[in-house]
């Protein structure tokens, strides 16, 4: 291990990553946000209102995902996490399944996976891969009807495995940010964490993000082009 090297690099990623697989993003000038209210189809509120709505709304999500392959950029995390002599957590926003697809172990989906269902009366979770949830759906384990929602976090509830995320981030020595606009808390501010706790703290995005200011490193341009450029200076950096 080279004096270069970092013990833990803990890497958050957001809708960008995905955007050159071809899944929107959600506050770019096309995301999901221009054509949908997010009250209306990601809150605990708009699935009581109307369950269907929101039903088909991530139904829509899954059948796209289903049918993307992760790009360049989930490639060089996945290689990162394999190579690097350091310990390598990935910590994403995205319920899309293409950092697993490209190969990362290490990995926390914050805000849960499109392709899983979550059942509100025995609490269980269940890969449904491409299949559409319905509301008169019944859950797998428990067999009650009518009890399945999309596993994902909708804003207003709390983001999964948060004690492990931030003991990652207050023991990390670098923190990437890479694709995610900066806006949707907690993750916003894990930025502030790693750089309180010392870590070197990098964004990789298109374009400054509403961070931006938070961190000592940025590059900026498209997630395939960066992000494999960055990943062998960091293995370059750690052969010495
Ligand atoms: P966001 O839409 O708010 O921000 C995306 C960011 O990515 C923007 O700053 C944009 O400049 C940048 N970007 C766009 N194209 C890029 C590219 N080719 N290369 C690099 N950067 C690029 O998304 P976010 O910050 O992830 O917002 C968080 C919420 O979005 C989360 O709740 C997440 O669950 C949800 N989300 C997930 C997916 C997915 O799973 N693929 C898709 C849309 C939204």
């Amino acid at each position: 291990m080279s004096k270069n090297t970092y013990k833990k690099i803990v890497i958050l990623t957001g809708a960008g990553l995905s955007a050159e697989s071809g899944l929107h993003t959600f506050r770019d000038k096309d995301g999901i946000w221009a054509k949908y209210d997010y009250r209306e189809v990601a809150t605990p509120e708009g699935y009581q209102r109307n369950p269907s709505l929101v039903l088909d709304f991530y139904n829509e999500r899954r059948r796209q995902s289903a049918g993307v392959k992760p790009n360049a950029a989930h490639g060089a995390l996945a290689r990162l996490e394999a190579e690097y002599p350091g310990l390598v957590l990935t910590v994403t926003q995205n319920i899309d399944p293409l950092h697993e697809a490209a190969g990362s172990k290490q990995l926390i989906h914050m805000h849960g996976e499109i392709a899983k269902a979550l059942c509100s009366a025995c609490g269980g979770r269940h890969a449904i891969g491409g299949e559409d949830i319905t509301v008169s759906s019944a859950c797998p384990a428990c067999g009650m009807p009518s009890t399945l929602r999309p596993d994902v976090v909708w804003f207003g509830e709390m983001p999964y495995r948060m004690d492990e995320i931030y003991r990652a981030l207050t023991t990390c020595d670098l923190f990437l940010s890479i694709g995610t606009s900066g806006t949707v808390y907690p993750a916003a501010n894990f930025v502030l964490e790693a750089a309180a706790s010392g870590a070197h703290t990098v964004e990789l995005n298109l374009e400054p993000s509403e961070r931006y200011g938070g961190f000592r490193e940025a590059i900026h341009g498209p997630a395939t082009e960066i992000v494999p450029a960055y990943v062998d200076r960091l293995l370059r950096a750690a052969r010495g």
